[in-house]
């Protein structure tokens, strides 16, 4: 059985938020002070967490990304990486991280089978950092990078497209990432900080990072061979090194195309990042439910799934959950 919505969407990608917990305070995400974070009892286990992908994996899920909160601050990470690498039918297993613990993890991930990272960073200046996460750990961010490339990760690096501040960071940071063969997607800012800061004219669109890039490095190439099916709008360098993406959520929406779902680490199904309702699935995988049972709930959830998110609309409501609480 395959997970299809009411529009024809099969779904394929699971995204799975590890703690809502984090080291650092971007401020487009969480409040500096003040994060009521959810009691560890809430949180699913890693034995539930299996259990769910094993039951996902047997209804056509593939790829699964770890996210959060942190991910990092989850305690022996790379028992969970295990688990999940050795299901069968999960060809592709991933982790978003802010990299601020990485140097001393990159290698047990690695060994424990994890082998794709994407690591978020919006800037290369120190000031700007900090200014941002209200944390001063660029030093340990790139100890990160450098350990998980001495590792063999595969890297791509997230910034968060913010207008009026990251305009300076767009062409340095496609530039270190050219040098160091790292992919950078520029994600446009989203409705999804727990401050209500968000509007529509404080999103660096896709078009203008775009323009950036080329008045720097000349006319970029679409990516033919990108998979339609991904979030990011890819692009490589007309000298052919490098690459870049665009998550043009607000700008260029791509919700028709939408293949992902979503567990909270507070064991809730979601069928969009935006969505404002949530199926619970924690009930079942603690009454020892058996797996049909969390299967029908996993698919009668991607049945509700909504036709896309309406940032641009008037109609748009935020999700009651911010991003570090739904798993990014
Ligand atoms: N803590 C990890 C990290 O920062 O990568 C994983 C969780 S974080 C919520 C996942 C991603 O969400 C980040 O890489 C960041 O790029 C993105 N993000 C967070 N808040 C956002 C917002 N308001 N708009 C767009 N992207 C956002
Ligand atoms: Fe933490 Fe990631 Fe949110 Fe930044 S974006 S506050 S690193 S969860």
């Amino acid at each position: 059985m395959a997970l299809i919505d009411s529009f024809g969407r099969i779904h394929d990608n699971l995204r799975i938020s590890v703690t809502d917990r984090c080291n650092i305070r971007c401020f487009y995400c969480m409040p500096d002070e003040g994060v009521k974070f959810q009691p560890k009892g809430e949180i699913l286990s890693f034995e539930e967490i299996e259990r769910f992908a094993q039951v996902a994996a047997g209804l056509g899920v593939r790829k699964i990304r770890l996210t959060g909160g942190e991910p990092l601050l989850r305690r022996d990470l790379p028992v969970l990486i295990e688990k999940l690498a050795a299901i069968p039918g999960i060809a592709d297993l991933a982790l978003t991280t802010n990299a601020v613990l990485l140097a001393a993890q990159a290698r047990p991930l690695y060994d424990a089978g994890l082998r794709r990272l994407n690591i978020h960073l919006d800037t290369l200046d120190r000031a700007r950092f900090r200014q941002i996460t209200r944390r001063d750990d660029f030093d340990a961010v790139m100890a990160g990078i450098d350990a998980a490339l001495a590792a063999g990760f595969k890297l791509k690096i997230n910034a968060v497209a913010v207008k009026d501040l990251i305009e300076p960071d767009v062409v340095p940071l496609a530039r270190f990432g050219r040098e160091r063969g790292i992919e950078i997607r520029y994600i446009e800012f989203m409705p999804l900080d727990s401050q209500g800061l968000w509007l529509g004219g404080k999103v660096l669109r896709m078009d203008d990072m775009l323009a950036m890039l080329t008045q720097e490095f000349g006319p970029l190439e679409p990516r033919p061979e990108a998979d339609p099916r991904a979030p990011a709008t890819e692009f490589r360098f007309a000298d052919g090194v490098g690459r870049v993406g665009f998550v043009a959520s607000v700008s260029k929406p791509f919700c028709l195309n939408c293949n992902r779902l979503r567990l909270t680490a507070d064991g809730k199904i979601r069928y969009c990042l935006f969505a404002v309702e949530e199926t619970d699935v924690k009930d079942l995988l603690r009454a020892g439910a058996p797996d049909e049972a969390i299967a029908a709930r996993i698919a009668e959830t991607v049945r509700r799934k909504w036709i896309g998110h309406e940032i641009n609309s008037t109609q748009f409501v935020p999700p009651p959950r911010p991003m570090y609480s739904i798993g990014g």
